[in-house]
């Protein structure tokens, strides 16, 4: 027991003191220099080894990643891949060094030189729109009148006398509007002026009368109609008077219901009939025609009263007259002025 004693007294003291002076006088600057050789070793063969490994990762474009965690946590860039799949390898090279993100960065950012590019294409239109403003163009007043039907589409037929039919009454009617307005400086487009029909198809013969108009450019299109009622119908045959139609459209700061509403005072005035006001109505020749656009059903062809009307010269006259003053009316109201003889207007759409 005392000999362990007096060994390890003896032995422990002596080489403990020996030993750490030897170490710490001799090697630490050789140690330190040996450290610094190894850790910069280790950090370039990090940076290698990272460089190898970034490309497969964006080829790759998953989870792989050491850097995803610091980044963010594991749960968003699973929702960010399964969205967009492209801005995930971006942010994961922030570990490598500068050279890889930039080359990856820039065909991300090609994109964006690409839609730069789009939005003046769009801003394009801008040009393209401030003409239209400036459409408030001055034109020559012009009227397209078409008398409904003709040819083998009589329209309404008279129950009281035979062959007496609405394409005639209507084409009576707009032949003498049409010299009102001719006398009165106005330019006139007919869609017919004789008894024909413009399409064989029913559907296209309509379509054509909106289309004469707005190929004509036609600064207001009025179409002339006789109105009926099926007799069988208890109390169809007092039902008299005029209606006049509009599609509901905007034209300028005008609306063609006050375009209608015109219309329909001006007939009452010097017609004689009966006025049922105004009615929004969709009519192809309404729907169709680019300019404001009026259907009149002048009277009841089976109505007693509107009947012996129709047939006298002096109420078509008169309903001529009634429109021919509804559409300088309008005109009156849209800005149009006299010069050279000529009725001019400015248009704003
Ligand atoms: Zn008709």
């Amino acid at each position: 027991m005392k000999r362990k004693n007096t060994w390890k007294s003896n032995y422990i003291p002596t080489y403990s003191m020996h030993q750490s002076r030897q170490y710490k006088l001799k090697h630490p600057a050789r140690f330190f220099a040996v450290l610094l050789v190894l850790v910069l070793c280790v950090y370039a063969l990090m940076v290698i080894i990272g460089k190898d490994l970034d490309p497969a990762e964006t080829a790759m474009g998953t989870i792989s990643t050491t850097s995803e965690p610091t980044v963010s946590p594991t749960p968003v860039p699973i929702s960010m891949a399964a969205s967009t799949p492209t801005p995930t390898p971006t942010t994961v090279p922030t570990p490598t060094p500068t050279s890889i993100p930039s080359p990856t960065a820039t065909p991300t950012r090609a994109p964006s030189p690409t839609a730069t590019p789009a939005p003046s294409p769009t801003q394009v239109p801008a040009p393209t729109a401030k003409p239209q403003p400036s459409s408030s163009r001055v034109k020559d007043v012009s009227v397209c009148i078409d008398p409904g039907h003709g040819g083998k589409y009589p329209g309404t037929v008279s129950p009281y006398r035979d062959d007496f039919y609405e394409k005639d009454i209507v084409l009576d009617i707009s032949l003498r509007l049409k010299k009102l307005l001719q006398n009165a400086g106005v330019s006139v487009v007919m869609t017919r002026e004789a008894d024909t029909h413009l399409k064989s198809d029913w559907t296209e013969d309509i379509w054509e009368r909106p289309k004469i108009a707005n190929e004509q450019d036609a600064t207001f299109f009025v179409s002339i109609h006789v109105n009926a009622l099926d007799l069988s119908i208890k109390g169809a045959a007092a039902c008299n008077g005029t209606e006049i139609f509009h599609y509901g459209k905007t034209h300028g700061d005008f609306t063609s219901k006050q375009f209608a509403e015109i219309m329909g005072e001006a007939i009452n005035k010097v017609a004689g009939t009966k006025h049922n006001g105004v009615t929004q109505k969709d009519f192809g020749v309404l729907r169709l025609s680019n300019m404001p656009a009026l259907l009149v059903e002048t009277a009841f062809i089976t109505n007693k009263e509107d009947h012996k009307r129709l047939e006298s010269d002096e109420f078509r006259q008169n309903m001529a007259k009634g429109i021919f003053n509804g559409t300088m009316e309008i005109f009156e109201t849209m800005g149009a002025y006299q010069e050279n003889g000529k009725y001019k207007i400015p248009v704003t759409w």
